[in-house]
């Protein structure tokens, strides 16, 4: 039987099922009023021995993994804090004269069943919360030890409904080899743990618990995003070959951490990395990044139930920046709110067109304080590495100008009370959108570089939402449409001396290497581990090869024509694929 969900950390796995949740039946006990008072008081032990639990794993994953995945723990305290929880239960345990595990599992089901039923997937997100926090006080009232994922008796295959941040915690690579989730999408807790760790994964599964039982051999593959349950034998050694060639070509690929991104006639690239969270950064330093070329500061702000201050951003910058150290470039985005990320307490009107909504750059401009606390953070952290501030969403010229102009005041404020920064910090901007393409020669006099976006750009180009996967064949990145727009955007950024980045998924799309090459691109950010297949690919091709090969994809007629065009003239790339994400 094969399971197909979302690839959301490649690599492959196999071994036996582990299924992490198991459905207890919760006793229920009719209380005698006498006892209610009792009962009362070991559900409250039972929370503050679950705070003061949260608060040691809090501290000992602000050590490991960064501030914004201890901020998940900090968002448990503070529930088990509130009296909306904590509070029902206790009236439930009085009201009712129930056992206090009882009360629980009530109140658990009934916020669960709330935030599930409302239309937004970061709502939905909260009620894997509270399933956390319930499971952890379950274990604590019923004494029954909470099951240890450093103890199990590995490597299996993980699979969970969803992988709590709890739970994510006590992963280890050793005993897990891979991880399966029922739900989840690839910019889910689950996911980003997994990538960060180096754990194949596959989200958004929808029945795999249900699929299969306990011990049952299982192949998760992490490039696909499939889940096979009880293979047959052929489909074993079809793993085993796909895993050895996977694994073979990592191996090998590590004799490029060091070496330069050039290409076989010396043409000099950076190849950059993308990353949500200081971790990222260390991570992508490991895997032969040569800088940060995008920073998504906006996953900083998700997974927690308020703004994030001035201090805890700048802590977060500096981390990362600190991460790379000297001249290695740390572009860090502003917040890009809206289309497909949303914070569940900026409490915004919903809108009929998210990703033409009100969102990113358009929404920091409004929201002046916390903007400037964003760029005060960045500045303040731009004095321990190469940081550049970039805007997301930028559509003109007064959106850059007003911008600016609110960067300028944020440099004020910080003069005044003499606080260190860099001061000839390079400002640019994300080019994702048409109109910015079109108007790109009066933009690249105003911003010192660009960064391509064309996870968006595409989306706006051929009006087709990158959520949906029925517009698939639409999205491709290699359209000459888009194709077009990227070179004009680079020709553009050169007449005025601005070097031009890409930072979108295309990046590290190996078969869109040497076409944006060819268009004269002269950096890439891509996701880690796309990076040292990325300089394989740039080590086999030569400038003048690539601008052959730009010139005829710009007048072909379709991305499919284009892909076939490149792997035939370089069909190792179709091998090294397999790692490309
Ligand atoms: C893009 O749009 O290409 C991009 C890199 O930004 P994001 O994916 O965060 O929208
Ligand atoms: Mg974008």
């Amino acid at each position: 039987m094969k399971l197909t969900g979302i690839a959301a950390a490649p690599g492959y796995a196999w071994g036996h099922a582990f299924l992490l949740e198991q459905a207890k039946e919760v006793e229920r006990i009719q209380l005698r009023p006498e006892k209610s008072t009792e009962e009362v008081a070991r559900f409250t032990a039972a929370v503050e021995q679950a705070v003061s639990q949260l608060k040691e794993l809090q501290e000992r994953t602000r050590a490991t993994m960064g501030l914004d995945y201890a901020e998940i723990f900090e968002s448990h305290i503070m529930v088990l804090k509130d009296e909306e929880f904590v509070g029902r239960a206790k009236e439930l345990i009085v009201g009712q004269l129930i056992n206090a595990e009882a009360a629980l599992s009530d109140v658990t089901q009934e916020l669960v069943q709330f935030f599930e039923s409302m239309d937004n997937v970061y709502m939905n997100e909260r009620a894997a919360d509270f399933r956390d926090i319930s499971k952890r006080l379950h274990g604590l009232l019923t004494g029954s030890e909470q099951l240890s994922l450093c103890d199990l008796d590995g490597p299996v295959v993980l699979i969970a409904h969803d992988l709590t941040p709890s739970d994510s915690a006590q992963l280890e690579r050793e005993r897990v080899a891979g991880f399966a989730a029922n739900i989840g999408g690839s910019m889910s807790h689950s996911a980003i743990m997994a990538r960060s760790m180096e754990i194949p994964a596959v989200v958004g599964l929808k029945n795999a618990t249900s699929s299969l039982n306990n011990g049952d051999f299982v192949i998760l593959d992490g490039v696909k995003g499939e889940l096979l349950i009880n293979p047959t034998a052929e489909q074993v050694s079809a793993y085993r070959k796909a895993k050895e060639t996977y694994e073979r070509q990592r191996e090998e690929s590590k004799a490029y951490l060091y070496a330069p991104s050039v290409t076989a006639d010396g043409k000099i690239v950076e190849l950059a990395a993308n990353i949500g969270n200081p971790a990222d950064a260390v991570h992508a330093r490991n895997n032969g990044a040569e800088g940060i070329g995008l920073f998504r500061t906006e996953l900083l702000f998700m997974g927690r139930r308020n703004w994030p201050t001035e201090e805890e951003q700048f802590y977060a910058y500096k981390l990362a920046a600190e991460a790379f150290g000297g001249m290695s470039p740390i572009v860090i985005r502003t917040l890009d709110i809206g289309g497909d990320k949303e914070l569940d307490y900026a409490k915004r009107p919903r809108e009929r067109n998210p990703f033409l909504g009100y969102r990113a750059i358009r929404l920091s401009l409004d929201e002046r304080d916390r903007f400037k606390a964003q760029l005060r953070a960045i500045l303040r952290a731009s004095a321990f590495g190469n940081v550049k501030i970039m805007f997301p969403m930028i559509a003109t010229l007064q959106e850059l100008r007003a911008a600016k102009a609110l960067l300028a005041e944020a440099k004020a404020d910080l003069d005044a009370i003499g606080v260190n920064y860099r001061h000839r910090m390079e400002v640019g901007i994300m080019i994702e959108v048409p109109a910015a393409a079109l108007i790109s020669d009066q933009l690249a006099k105003e911003a010192d570089f660009f960064s391509i976006g064309t996870n968006d750009l595409v989306q706006f180009t051929m009006a087709a939402d990158r959520t949906n996967e029925k517009l698939s064949h639409l999205t491709d990145p290699i359209h000459p449409a888009v194709l077009r727009l990227i070179r004009l955007v680079i020709d553009n950024g050169h007449k005025e001396g601005k070097w031009v980045s890409l930072c979108g998924e295309m990046a590290g799309d190996l078969a869109a290497i040497p076409i944006m090459l060819g268009l004269g691109l002269d950096r890439f950010s891509m996701n880690a581990g796309a990076v040292l297949p990325a300089r394989i690919a740039l080590s086999a091709i030569t400038a003048a090869q690539t601008k052959e090969m730009a010139e005829a994809a710009l007048r072909m007629e379709s991305s499919d024509e284009v892909r076939d065009y490149v792997h035939a003239i370089m069909p190792h790339l179709r091998e090294l694929f397999q790692i490309r994400r």
